[in-house]
């Protein structure tokens, strides 16, 4: 499809040449400016069929249910046959397939010694400076180097792993003060390839980016010298902005750039899950979405846009299934809105996850339709599709329709439950093997892609992650 893509171009050029000027318009994959890279962190297929249950029903549709062109993802890295978040992405942003925790470096590179100590200290790097990979470039340092603007939006803060692995390049991705520094035009470790700097930055944590002590409720995290990396963003020429009001009163234009860490109402790290989202205080990741295409598509060669739902993994990390339906169904209406937004003639918007969970739904469970006030839905428990009783475990008790491989609730004797107790806000859904609080592991099954819009047909079938990498940069002309 690439060939044919480009084989009809160059048929276009000629033709437009000989004043054939009826082909650039029947022509029904032209080369897109723009790329919005869309990646639900952890969204896998169960999340999604869970997600338009609870939003919608079972025969309803997410935005993302409509999109034209289809596939799947295989999402392995270099080492493990299940990916974290730093390789995954990176492969999407970079083509290369590298080691678990490796931020786009060559696939070489390690993220430990060979005694299995971390290249960290506290959140600084101990990269060897030397004969442990190098950097591969990214899409967005190459829509960089083409004069286009680039943009990254996230839920989770800006060094966690999923925005990091399109602006930095480092050994391990829990050295996220350097990650942080890499992003700051004039600081001894700014990554060059970012020409002046990303035209747009938002998402969570201030704590990476203000000096040590300056955060009060990030004992463990956050900086640990006096760089004020968000006072040099603003000398670099950004708007700093941190609250609604800010974010609101921000206008784009001409070589305006913008930075926004939103945390007021979170105690660490990260913005707020949706269930939980001041909207006075934090905008929304649709919000968030549209000012940075505001801003990006005042450059007429271009930009490049990854928005991340980086709290879908979270809560689903916590078996938390309320808060990771809620906050993909925000991750939809994002989509949703710049489906709406942009000219979809010169625009190319890829939907994607970078991982699964481990998230099944229990059979067999009657159609519940979509969650409201007063039904569970998919957030409830198993009952029987023709008498509608709660069905049983071999010992008698009732389970809901959503349950985890690996995670915190593994009861050693299972007792009765209700709708009530399963579809509340801060339920854990019980889980087969016994984890710690927070610790549900990702899971290995491939994941959903998505497209629409200017070349989204090269989206289909089964995919490497690391092919994405060659749709998005045809899909920027690069
Ligand atoms: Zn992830």
């Amino acid at each position: 499809m690439f060939k044919g893509t480009k084989i009809s171009a160059v048929f276009c050029a000629i033709a437009l040449t000989l004043g054939l000027v009826a082909c650039s318009s029947s022509d029904n994959t032209p080369t897109p400016k723009n790329v919005i890279f869309f990646l639900g962190d952890g969204m896998g297929m169960t999340t999604l069929t869970a997600a338009r249950i609870y939003s919608v029903g079972e025969d309803g549709e997410l935005t993302i249910d409509t999109l034209p062109e289809t596939g799947f993802v295989r999402t392995f890295s270099a080492d493990s046959q299940v990916t974290d978040s730093a390789p995954s992405m990176a492969a999407y942003m970079t083509g290369v397939k590298m080691n678990n925790e490796v931020i786009s470096m060559s696939a070489n590179t390690q993220a430990y010694n060979a005694s299995g100590a971390a290249y960290t200290s506290g959140r600084n790097s101990t990269c060897p400076s030397s004969g442990n990979g190098s950097s591969v470039a990214t899409v967005l340092e190459l829509a960089i180097a083409n004069s286009m603007s680039t943009g990254v939006v996230s839920t989770a803060r800006l060094t966690h792993a999923t925005p990091a692995a399109t602006y930095s390049h480092i050994c391990n991705r829990n050295a996220e003060n350097d990650i942080a520094a890499q992003a700051v035009p004039g600081n001894a470790k700014f990554n060059k390839a970012l020409g002046s700097g990303i035209d747009v930055l938002l998402g969570g944590d201030s704590t990476y980016w203000r000096p040590v002590g300056a955060v009060a409720a990030a004992p463990t995290l956050g900086r640990t010298d006096n760089a004020d990396l968000v006072k040099d963003m603003q000398t670099a020429g950004y708007t700093f902005v941190n609250d609604l009001t800010g974010f609101n009163a921000f206008t784009p234009g001409n070589n305006k750039k913008l930075f926004g860490l939103f945390d007021q109402a979170v105690a660490q790290g990260h913005m707020s899950y949706e269930a939980d989202r001041n909207p006075a205080l934090e905008p929304s990741i649709a919000q968030m979405t549209s000012k940075a295409i505001d801003v990006l598509s005042k450059n007429t060669k271009g930009y490049f846009l990854m928005v991340e739902g980086g709290r879908i993994d979270h809560a689903l990390h916590e078996t938390n299934g309320k808060r990771a339906l809620m906050d993909t169904v925000a991750f939809d209406d994002a989509i949703k809105m710049a489906i709406s937004k942009v000219d979809l003639k010169n625009t190319l918007i890829i939907v994607t996850a970078d991982h699964d969970h481990t998230l099944v739904l229990n059979g067999y469970a009657k159609r519940t339709g979509k969650t409201t006030s007063s039904e569970a839905g998919v957030l409830g428990l198993v009952k029987d599709y023709v008498l509608g009783a709660i069905t049983k475990d071999i010992n008698g008790i009732g389970y809901s329709i959503m349950g985890f491989g690996n995670g915190e609730n593994r009861p050693a004797t299972r007792a009765a439950l209700t709708d009530v107790q399963t579809s509340d806000l801060n339920y854990h859904q019980e889980a087969v093997i016994q984890q710690s609080a927070g610790g549900e592991t990702h899971g290995g099954a491939d994941v959903f892609i998505g497209a629409i819009g200017a070349g989204a047909s090269v989206v289909s079938g089964m995919k490497n992650n690391t092919d994405v990498f060659a749709i998005i940069k045809t899909g920027l002309g690069l």
